[in-house]
C-alpha cells in the first residue's frame, strides 16, 4: 500500500481542487479523504505531496519508442524512463517501428517488451495500412484483439480518401480512434521547414500551412461521411483547428492533440540546427496564438509530446537532410506550465486536463481520482526551479531544442499501477 498524503489534488473528471490523502493498494485506488481522514488504519508507505499538485496519470497519446529495428535511438525501456521522468504515466506509441506494427504479431511483441522492460504503461496503435504503405488496408481487428488503441500511418498521412475511407468505415466498426498525420504530401515535398521569411532567410525549403490543413479537411469530411472517430495528431497550424472547430459545431467525432513545441516556438525561432527541425514544422506566430486559444477554449482536447528520438549521427547532419523530430517527454509538462498556466492563459486544471481525461476521452477511457480506478498518478511541483539538461537524459538520443533551458515547475513523482516508477 501507498499513502500519497497532504497533496493538493487537482482532478479535472470529479472537478476536485482540494487537499486530499489518496490510498493506493496494489494497482488501485482504494480511498480518496480529507488529510487524516482516511478509514483505514493499516501502516502503510507514505509518499509526503505537501506543496504538490496531485493529479491522475497523465497520458501521451503521441510518441515514437523506436522499437523494434531501430534501438540505437530508442528503446521501450529508455523511452518510457524518460517518459516516467516526464510525469506519464501511460503512453501509445506509434506504429512506424522496423517492422511496422500492422500486425497482430508486431503488436504482441510490443507489449511483451514492454511487460518485461517498461517503467510506465505502454499502448501500441497500429498501422492503417500495411507497412504504412498507403496501399492495402492492415489487419486492424487482429491488432486489436492484440492490444491497439488506435490506427495511424504517422510519420505520414493515409495516402489516398480512398482508402481513409475504408479504414474509417472499419474503424468505426471496431470502435477504434483513426490517427490522422495531417499532411498533403504534394505541397510538403522536398519542405524542411514551414514557408516564410524565416525560411527565406535560411535558405530552406518551406511547405506551406495548407500542407496540413487540406488534409485536415479532407480527414474531417470523410469522418463525417463513415462517422468515425477522427482524431488529428500534432496540429500546428490555425487553418487545421478551424476545420476541427466545423467539425466538432457538427457533432462529428473529431478531436486533436497540440504539441508543446507548437505551442512554444514559431518558425522565426528556428536556427540552422537540426534540433529546430520537426514535421510539421513550427508554425507563424498567428498559428501559435491560435493554438493557444484553441488549448483554452477546449478546441483541442490534448497535449501529446510526438517523443521522437534521433540518435546524434542521424540528427547531426545537414538541417535538410536530418530526419523530423525532438525529444519530448522530460519537458512537455515544463513547458505547458511555462506557457500556459504562468503567462495567465490556461487555469492549472484545464492544463492538466489536457494531460488526463482529454486524452482518455480520445481513447474511450476513465481518468480520475476515485476509488476503483487505476492506481497513477503524476506529482508535480508548480515552484521547483530547475534546468533540463538533455546529457542527463535516460532517453538514447538528444535531439532537443530545449536543453538548458530553465524552468518554473515541473514533475516530482510518478506513480503506475501504485509502484512509484520515477521521483526526483
Ligand atoms: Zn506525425
Amino acid at each position: 500500500m501507498l499513502l500519497v498524503k497532504n497533496g493538493r489534488v487537482l482532478d479535472p473528471a470529479t472537478q476536485t481542487d482540494a487537499p486530499r490523502d489518496v490510498l493506493l493498494d496494489g494497482d488501485k485506488i482504494v480511498e480518496v479523504a480529507q488529510p487524516g481522514k482516511l478509514s483505514q488504519d493499516k501502516s502503510p508507505e507514505i509518499f509526503d505531496a505537501t506543496g504538490l499538485i496531485v493529479a491522475p496519470g497523465f497520458i501521451d497519446l503521441h510518441a515514437h519508442l523506436r522499437e523494434p529495428g531501430q534501438e540505437s535511438s530508442e528503446t521501450i525501456a529508455t523511452g518510457t524512463l524518460a517518459a516516467a521522468r516526464g510525469g506519464f504515466t501511460a503512453v501509445c506509441c506509434m506504429p512506424n517501428t522496423r517492422p511496422v506494427n500492422d500486425n497482430a504479431s508486431v503488436t504482441r511483441f510490443i507489449l511483451d517488451r514492454a511487460k518485461a522492460s517498461a517503467h510506465v504503461r505502454v499502448w501500441p496503435i497500429g498501422a492503417a495500412s500495411t507497412g504504412s504503405n498507403g496501399e492495402a488496408i492492415s489487419e486492424i481487428a487482429a491488432m486489436k484483439q492484440a492490444g491497439i488503441v488506435a490506427v495511424s500511418d504517422d510519420g505520414k498521412p493515409i495516402a489516398t480518401a480512398k482508402l481513409t475511407r475504408q479504414v474509417m468505415d472499419y474503424c468505426r466498426s471496431l470502435d477504434l480512434p483513426v490517427i490522422e498525420h495531417s499532411e498533403d504530401i504534394s505541397l510538403a515535398a522536398g519542405a524542411a521547414m514551414r514557408e516564410g521569411v524565416t525560411s527565406t532567410r535560411l535558405g530552406l525549403p518551406g511547405m506551406p500551412a495548407a500542407a496540413e490543413s487540406v488534409c485536415v479537411a479532407r480527414d474531417v469530411q470523410l469522418a463525417e461521411l463513415t462517422g468515425a472517430r477522427l482524431h488529428v495528431a500534432h496540429l500546428s497550424a490555425k487553418a487545421s483547428l478551424e476545420q476541427v472547430r466545423w467539425a466538432k459545431s457538427r457533432g462529428l467525432r473529431v478531436t486533436c492533440e497540440v504539441t508543446p513545441h507548437h505551442f512554444t516556438l514559431m518558425d522565426e525561432d528556428v536556427q540552422y540546427d537540426s534540433r529546430f527541425k520537426m514535421n510539421p514544422p513550427l508554425a507563424a506566430r498567428e498559428d501559435r496564438e491560435a493554438l493557444i486559444a484553441g488549448l483554452a477554449d477546449g478546441s483541442v482536447d490534448a497535449i501529446a509530446t510526438d517523443h521522437a528520438p534521433h540518435e546524434p549521427a542521424l540528427k547531426d547532419v545537414e538541417f535538410d537532410r536530418a530526419p523530423f523530430g525532438i525529444l519530448g517527454f522530460e519537458t512537455a509538462l515544463a513547458l505547458a506550465l511555462e506557457q500556459l498556466v504562468n503567462s495567465g492563459r490556461l487555469s492549472l486544471m484545464r492544463m492538466i486536463e489536457l494531460f488526463t481525461t482529454g486524452p482518455a476521452r480520445v481513447l474511450s477511457i476513465e481518468r480520475k481520482i476515485s476509488a476503483g480506478q487505476p492506481a497513477d498518478l503524476t506529482i508535480f511541483s508548480t515552484t521547483r526551479e530547475w534546468t533540463y539538461d538533455v546529457k542527463l537524459s535516460p532517453s538514447k538520443s538528444r535531439n532537443s531544442p530545449f536543453d538548458a533551458r530553465t524552468f518554473k515547475g515541473g514533475p516530482v513523482a510518478t506513480i503506475v499501477a501504485g509502484q512509484i516508477v520515477h521521483k526526483m
